[in-house]
Parts: C-alpha cells; structure tokens; sequence
C-alpha cells in the first residue's frame, strides 16, 4: 500500500482517487470546493484540510487541475513541504510551457517529476481505462507506472519533461480537426440528398475513415453510442476542446509550426462556444456548421 495525495477532485480527480482506493492505496485527498471533496470521501480518501496537509509525508502526490496556473500555484506550495525523493505527478492538462516549470520546481526540491495528461474523459475515469501520455526521467515513470496503470489501460512514456503534454495537444488537435471535416462530409451529404447511414457505411470503410466518424459519429444513429445520439451531452465538452485548441495553437507560436487547420479548428470551436454551446459535446459543432446553431 501506498499513501498516495491526491489534489484536485472534480470530474476526472475523483473518480481517479477512487480507482487508486480500489487498488488498496491511502488516499488523502483536498480540493478547495466542498462537493469533490464529499465526492472523494464516498469513494473511500481522506480528506486532508490543505493541500499541504494531504502531500505531508505522503509517498507520491497526483494533481488534477484545471489549468497551468493552478498546478504551479500548488506545486510551489507543497514541494517546499515535501521529502526530497518524494514523486509528483501531474495529470491535469497544461500548457507545454508551465509543464516544465513545474518540473524545473520539483527538480529543485529533488522530487522526480511526470506530466501525465489523460485522454478517455470521465467515462475513462470512472472505468479505470484512461490513456496517460508521461512525460519526465526513466526513474519517474518507472516509479509512476504502476500508479497510473491503476487509474487507466495504457500508459505511454512519450520523452522528457513535457512531452506528455505536446503528445496531448497534439492528438486533440487532430481530433478538433477530424471532427470539424467528418461533420462538414454530413453536411454536404445532406445538401446533396444522400444519408447519414449511406455516406457512413462508404467513409467507414474507406479513406475517410477516423474515430470521430466511427467510434463518436456527429450525427445520430450510425454509431448508437455517440453523444449525437443524446442530444450532444457530454462526452466531451466544446469548452474542453477550446481549450486543448489554444494549447496547440499557443505552443504553435512559440515553436514556430505552422498549423493552418488547428487555428481554423480553434476559431470554429471559439464561435461554438460565443453562441453558449460549451456545456455541449464538441461533436455539437455540426449544428452550428449547419447552420442550426
Ligand atoms: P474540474 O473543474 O471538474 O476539476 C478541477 C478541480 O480542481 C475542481 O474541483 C477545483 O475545485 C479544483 N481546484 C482548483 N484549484 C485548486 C487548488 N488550488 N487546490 C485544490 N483544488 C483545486 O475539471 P476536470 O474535468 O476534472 O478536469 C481536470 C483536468 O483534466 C483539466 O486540466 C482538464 O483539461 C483535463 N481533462 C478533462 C477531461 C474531461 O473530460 N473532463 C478529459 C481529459 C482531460
């Protein structure tokens, strides 16, 4: 058993904590709001009253932020508290950029380091099936793995310090972008009079063929699972996709690539959410696309 903090309880953070219970750890868990913090307590943690008091003497920390920002506040908090050898692990997703100051911080303190976003959303969360990209040293991982391989299916070790991150907005950006073009195929197809079923079963097995047409279809009824099917509930919210957009695009300025479509995607998803549809699953955009949004 391991005595694992785990900060950062709200959508994906307590279903996570509440896997690494099932697995028979020691969970001490702290969010600032009062309803994760309840949640976290039901699946089995112990609430701690700070961060600070939760990584006190724990042997791995897990964060679960929502952004940058929040997980170098916290990490500049505790580390100061922390035993030199202790592992800190970042699972929220950030900018490529505070990744590896949060790194460079833990480094001072002499505590191995992971940025380990997740891909699989809360469904992946609750079913322990998440995919986590790490980024970090071979000692960190190595003593991360068994970790996170509690909480998700595959654990991909993608390079050093921030690669975890550069892995994540990558492989969303290709999804912004896949959904955009398989929802602008159905819309055509629609103009044209051909079915939603018809161009499916063509494009599925054909050249067009990609998850956001075959596992999370735009349009209801080909494949019954897709929020599509749900009246566009999440899934995987617009706003979340925004945000993992102008992460790319971001770390698309300060690298120097250029990524025509990834801005075009971020601009699309920017006018999904001006029009109140962040709260809806980013396959939603087809209405907008359409002209019903
Ligand atoms: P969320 O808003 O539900 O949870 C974040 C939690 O952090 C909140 O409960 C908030 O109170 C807490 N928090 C903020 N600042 C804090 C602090 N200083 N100390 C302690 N707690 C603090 O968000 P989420 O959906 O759980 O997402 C978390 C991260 O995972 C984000 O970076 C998100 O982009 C990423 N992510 C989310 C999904 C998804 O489908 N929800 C999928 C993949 C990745």
């Amino acid at each position: 058993m391991t005595v694992i903090a785990f900060i950062g309880l709200g959508n994906m953070g307590a279903p996570m904590a509440a896997n690494l219970v099932k697995a028979g750890h020691a969970v001490r868990g702290f969010d600032l709001s009062p309803a994760p913090r309840e949640a976290a307590r039901a699946a089995g943690a112990t609430i701690a009253a700070s961060a600070v008091e939760a990584a006190r003497d724990a042997e791995a920390v897990v964060t679960m932020l929502p952004a940058g920002r929040h997980v170098l506040a916290v990490w500049g908090e505790i580390l100061p508290q922390l035993a030199p050898g202790t592992l800190v692990v970042d699972c929220s997703t950030v900018d490529v950029e505070s990744a590896r100051r949060a790194h460079a911080l833990a480094a001072e303190r002499g505590c191995p380091s992971l940025d380990a976003p997740v891909s699989g959303g809360v469904g992946g969360a609750t079913a322990g099936t998440l995919t986590f990209m790490a980024g970090g040293s071979a000692e960190a991982f190595g003593r991360a793995e068994p970790i996170l391989s509690r909480m998700g299916r595959k654990v991909v070790h993608c390079g050093e310090a921030g690669a975890g991150q550069a892995a994540k907005i990558c492989n969303n950006m290709i999804l912004g972008i896949s959904m955009i073009g398989v929802s602008e195929a159905f819309v055509l197809a629609e103009k044209l009079g051909l079915s939603h079923q018809a161009l499916f079963d063509v494009a599925s097995t054909s050249s067009g063929q990609c998850w956001s047409l075959t596992t999370y279809c735009p349009v209801p009824g080909p494949v019954p699972t897709s929020p599509a099917n749900n009246g566009y509930k999440p899934g995987f919210a617009s706003a979340l996709m925004l945000k993992d957009l102008r992460l790319a695009q971001e770390a698309a300025a300060a690298s120097g690539a250029a990524t025509p479509l990834g801005a075009a995607a971020a601009q699309l998803y920017a006018l999904h959410n001006a029009q109140g549809e962040g709260g809806a699953d980013f396959s939603g955009i087809i209405e907008m696309l359409r002209g019903e949004g």
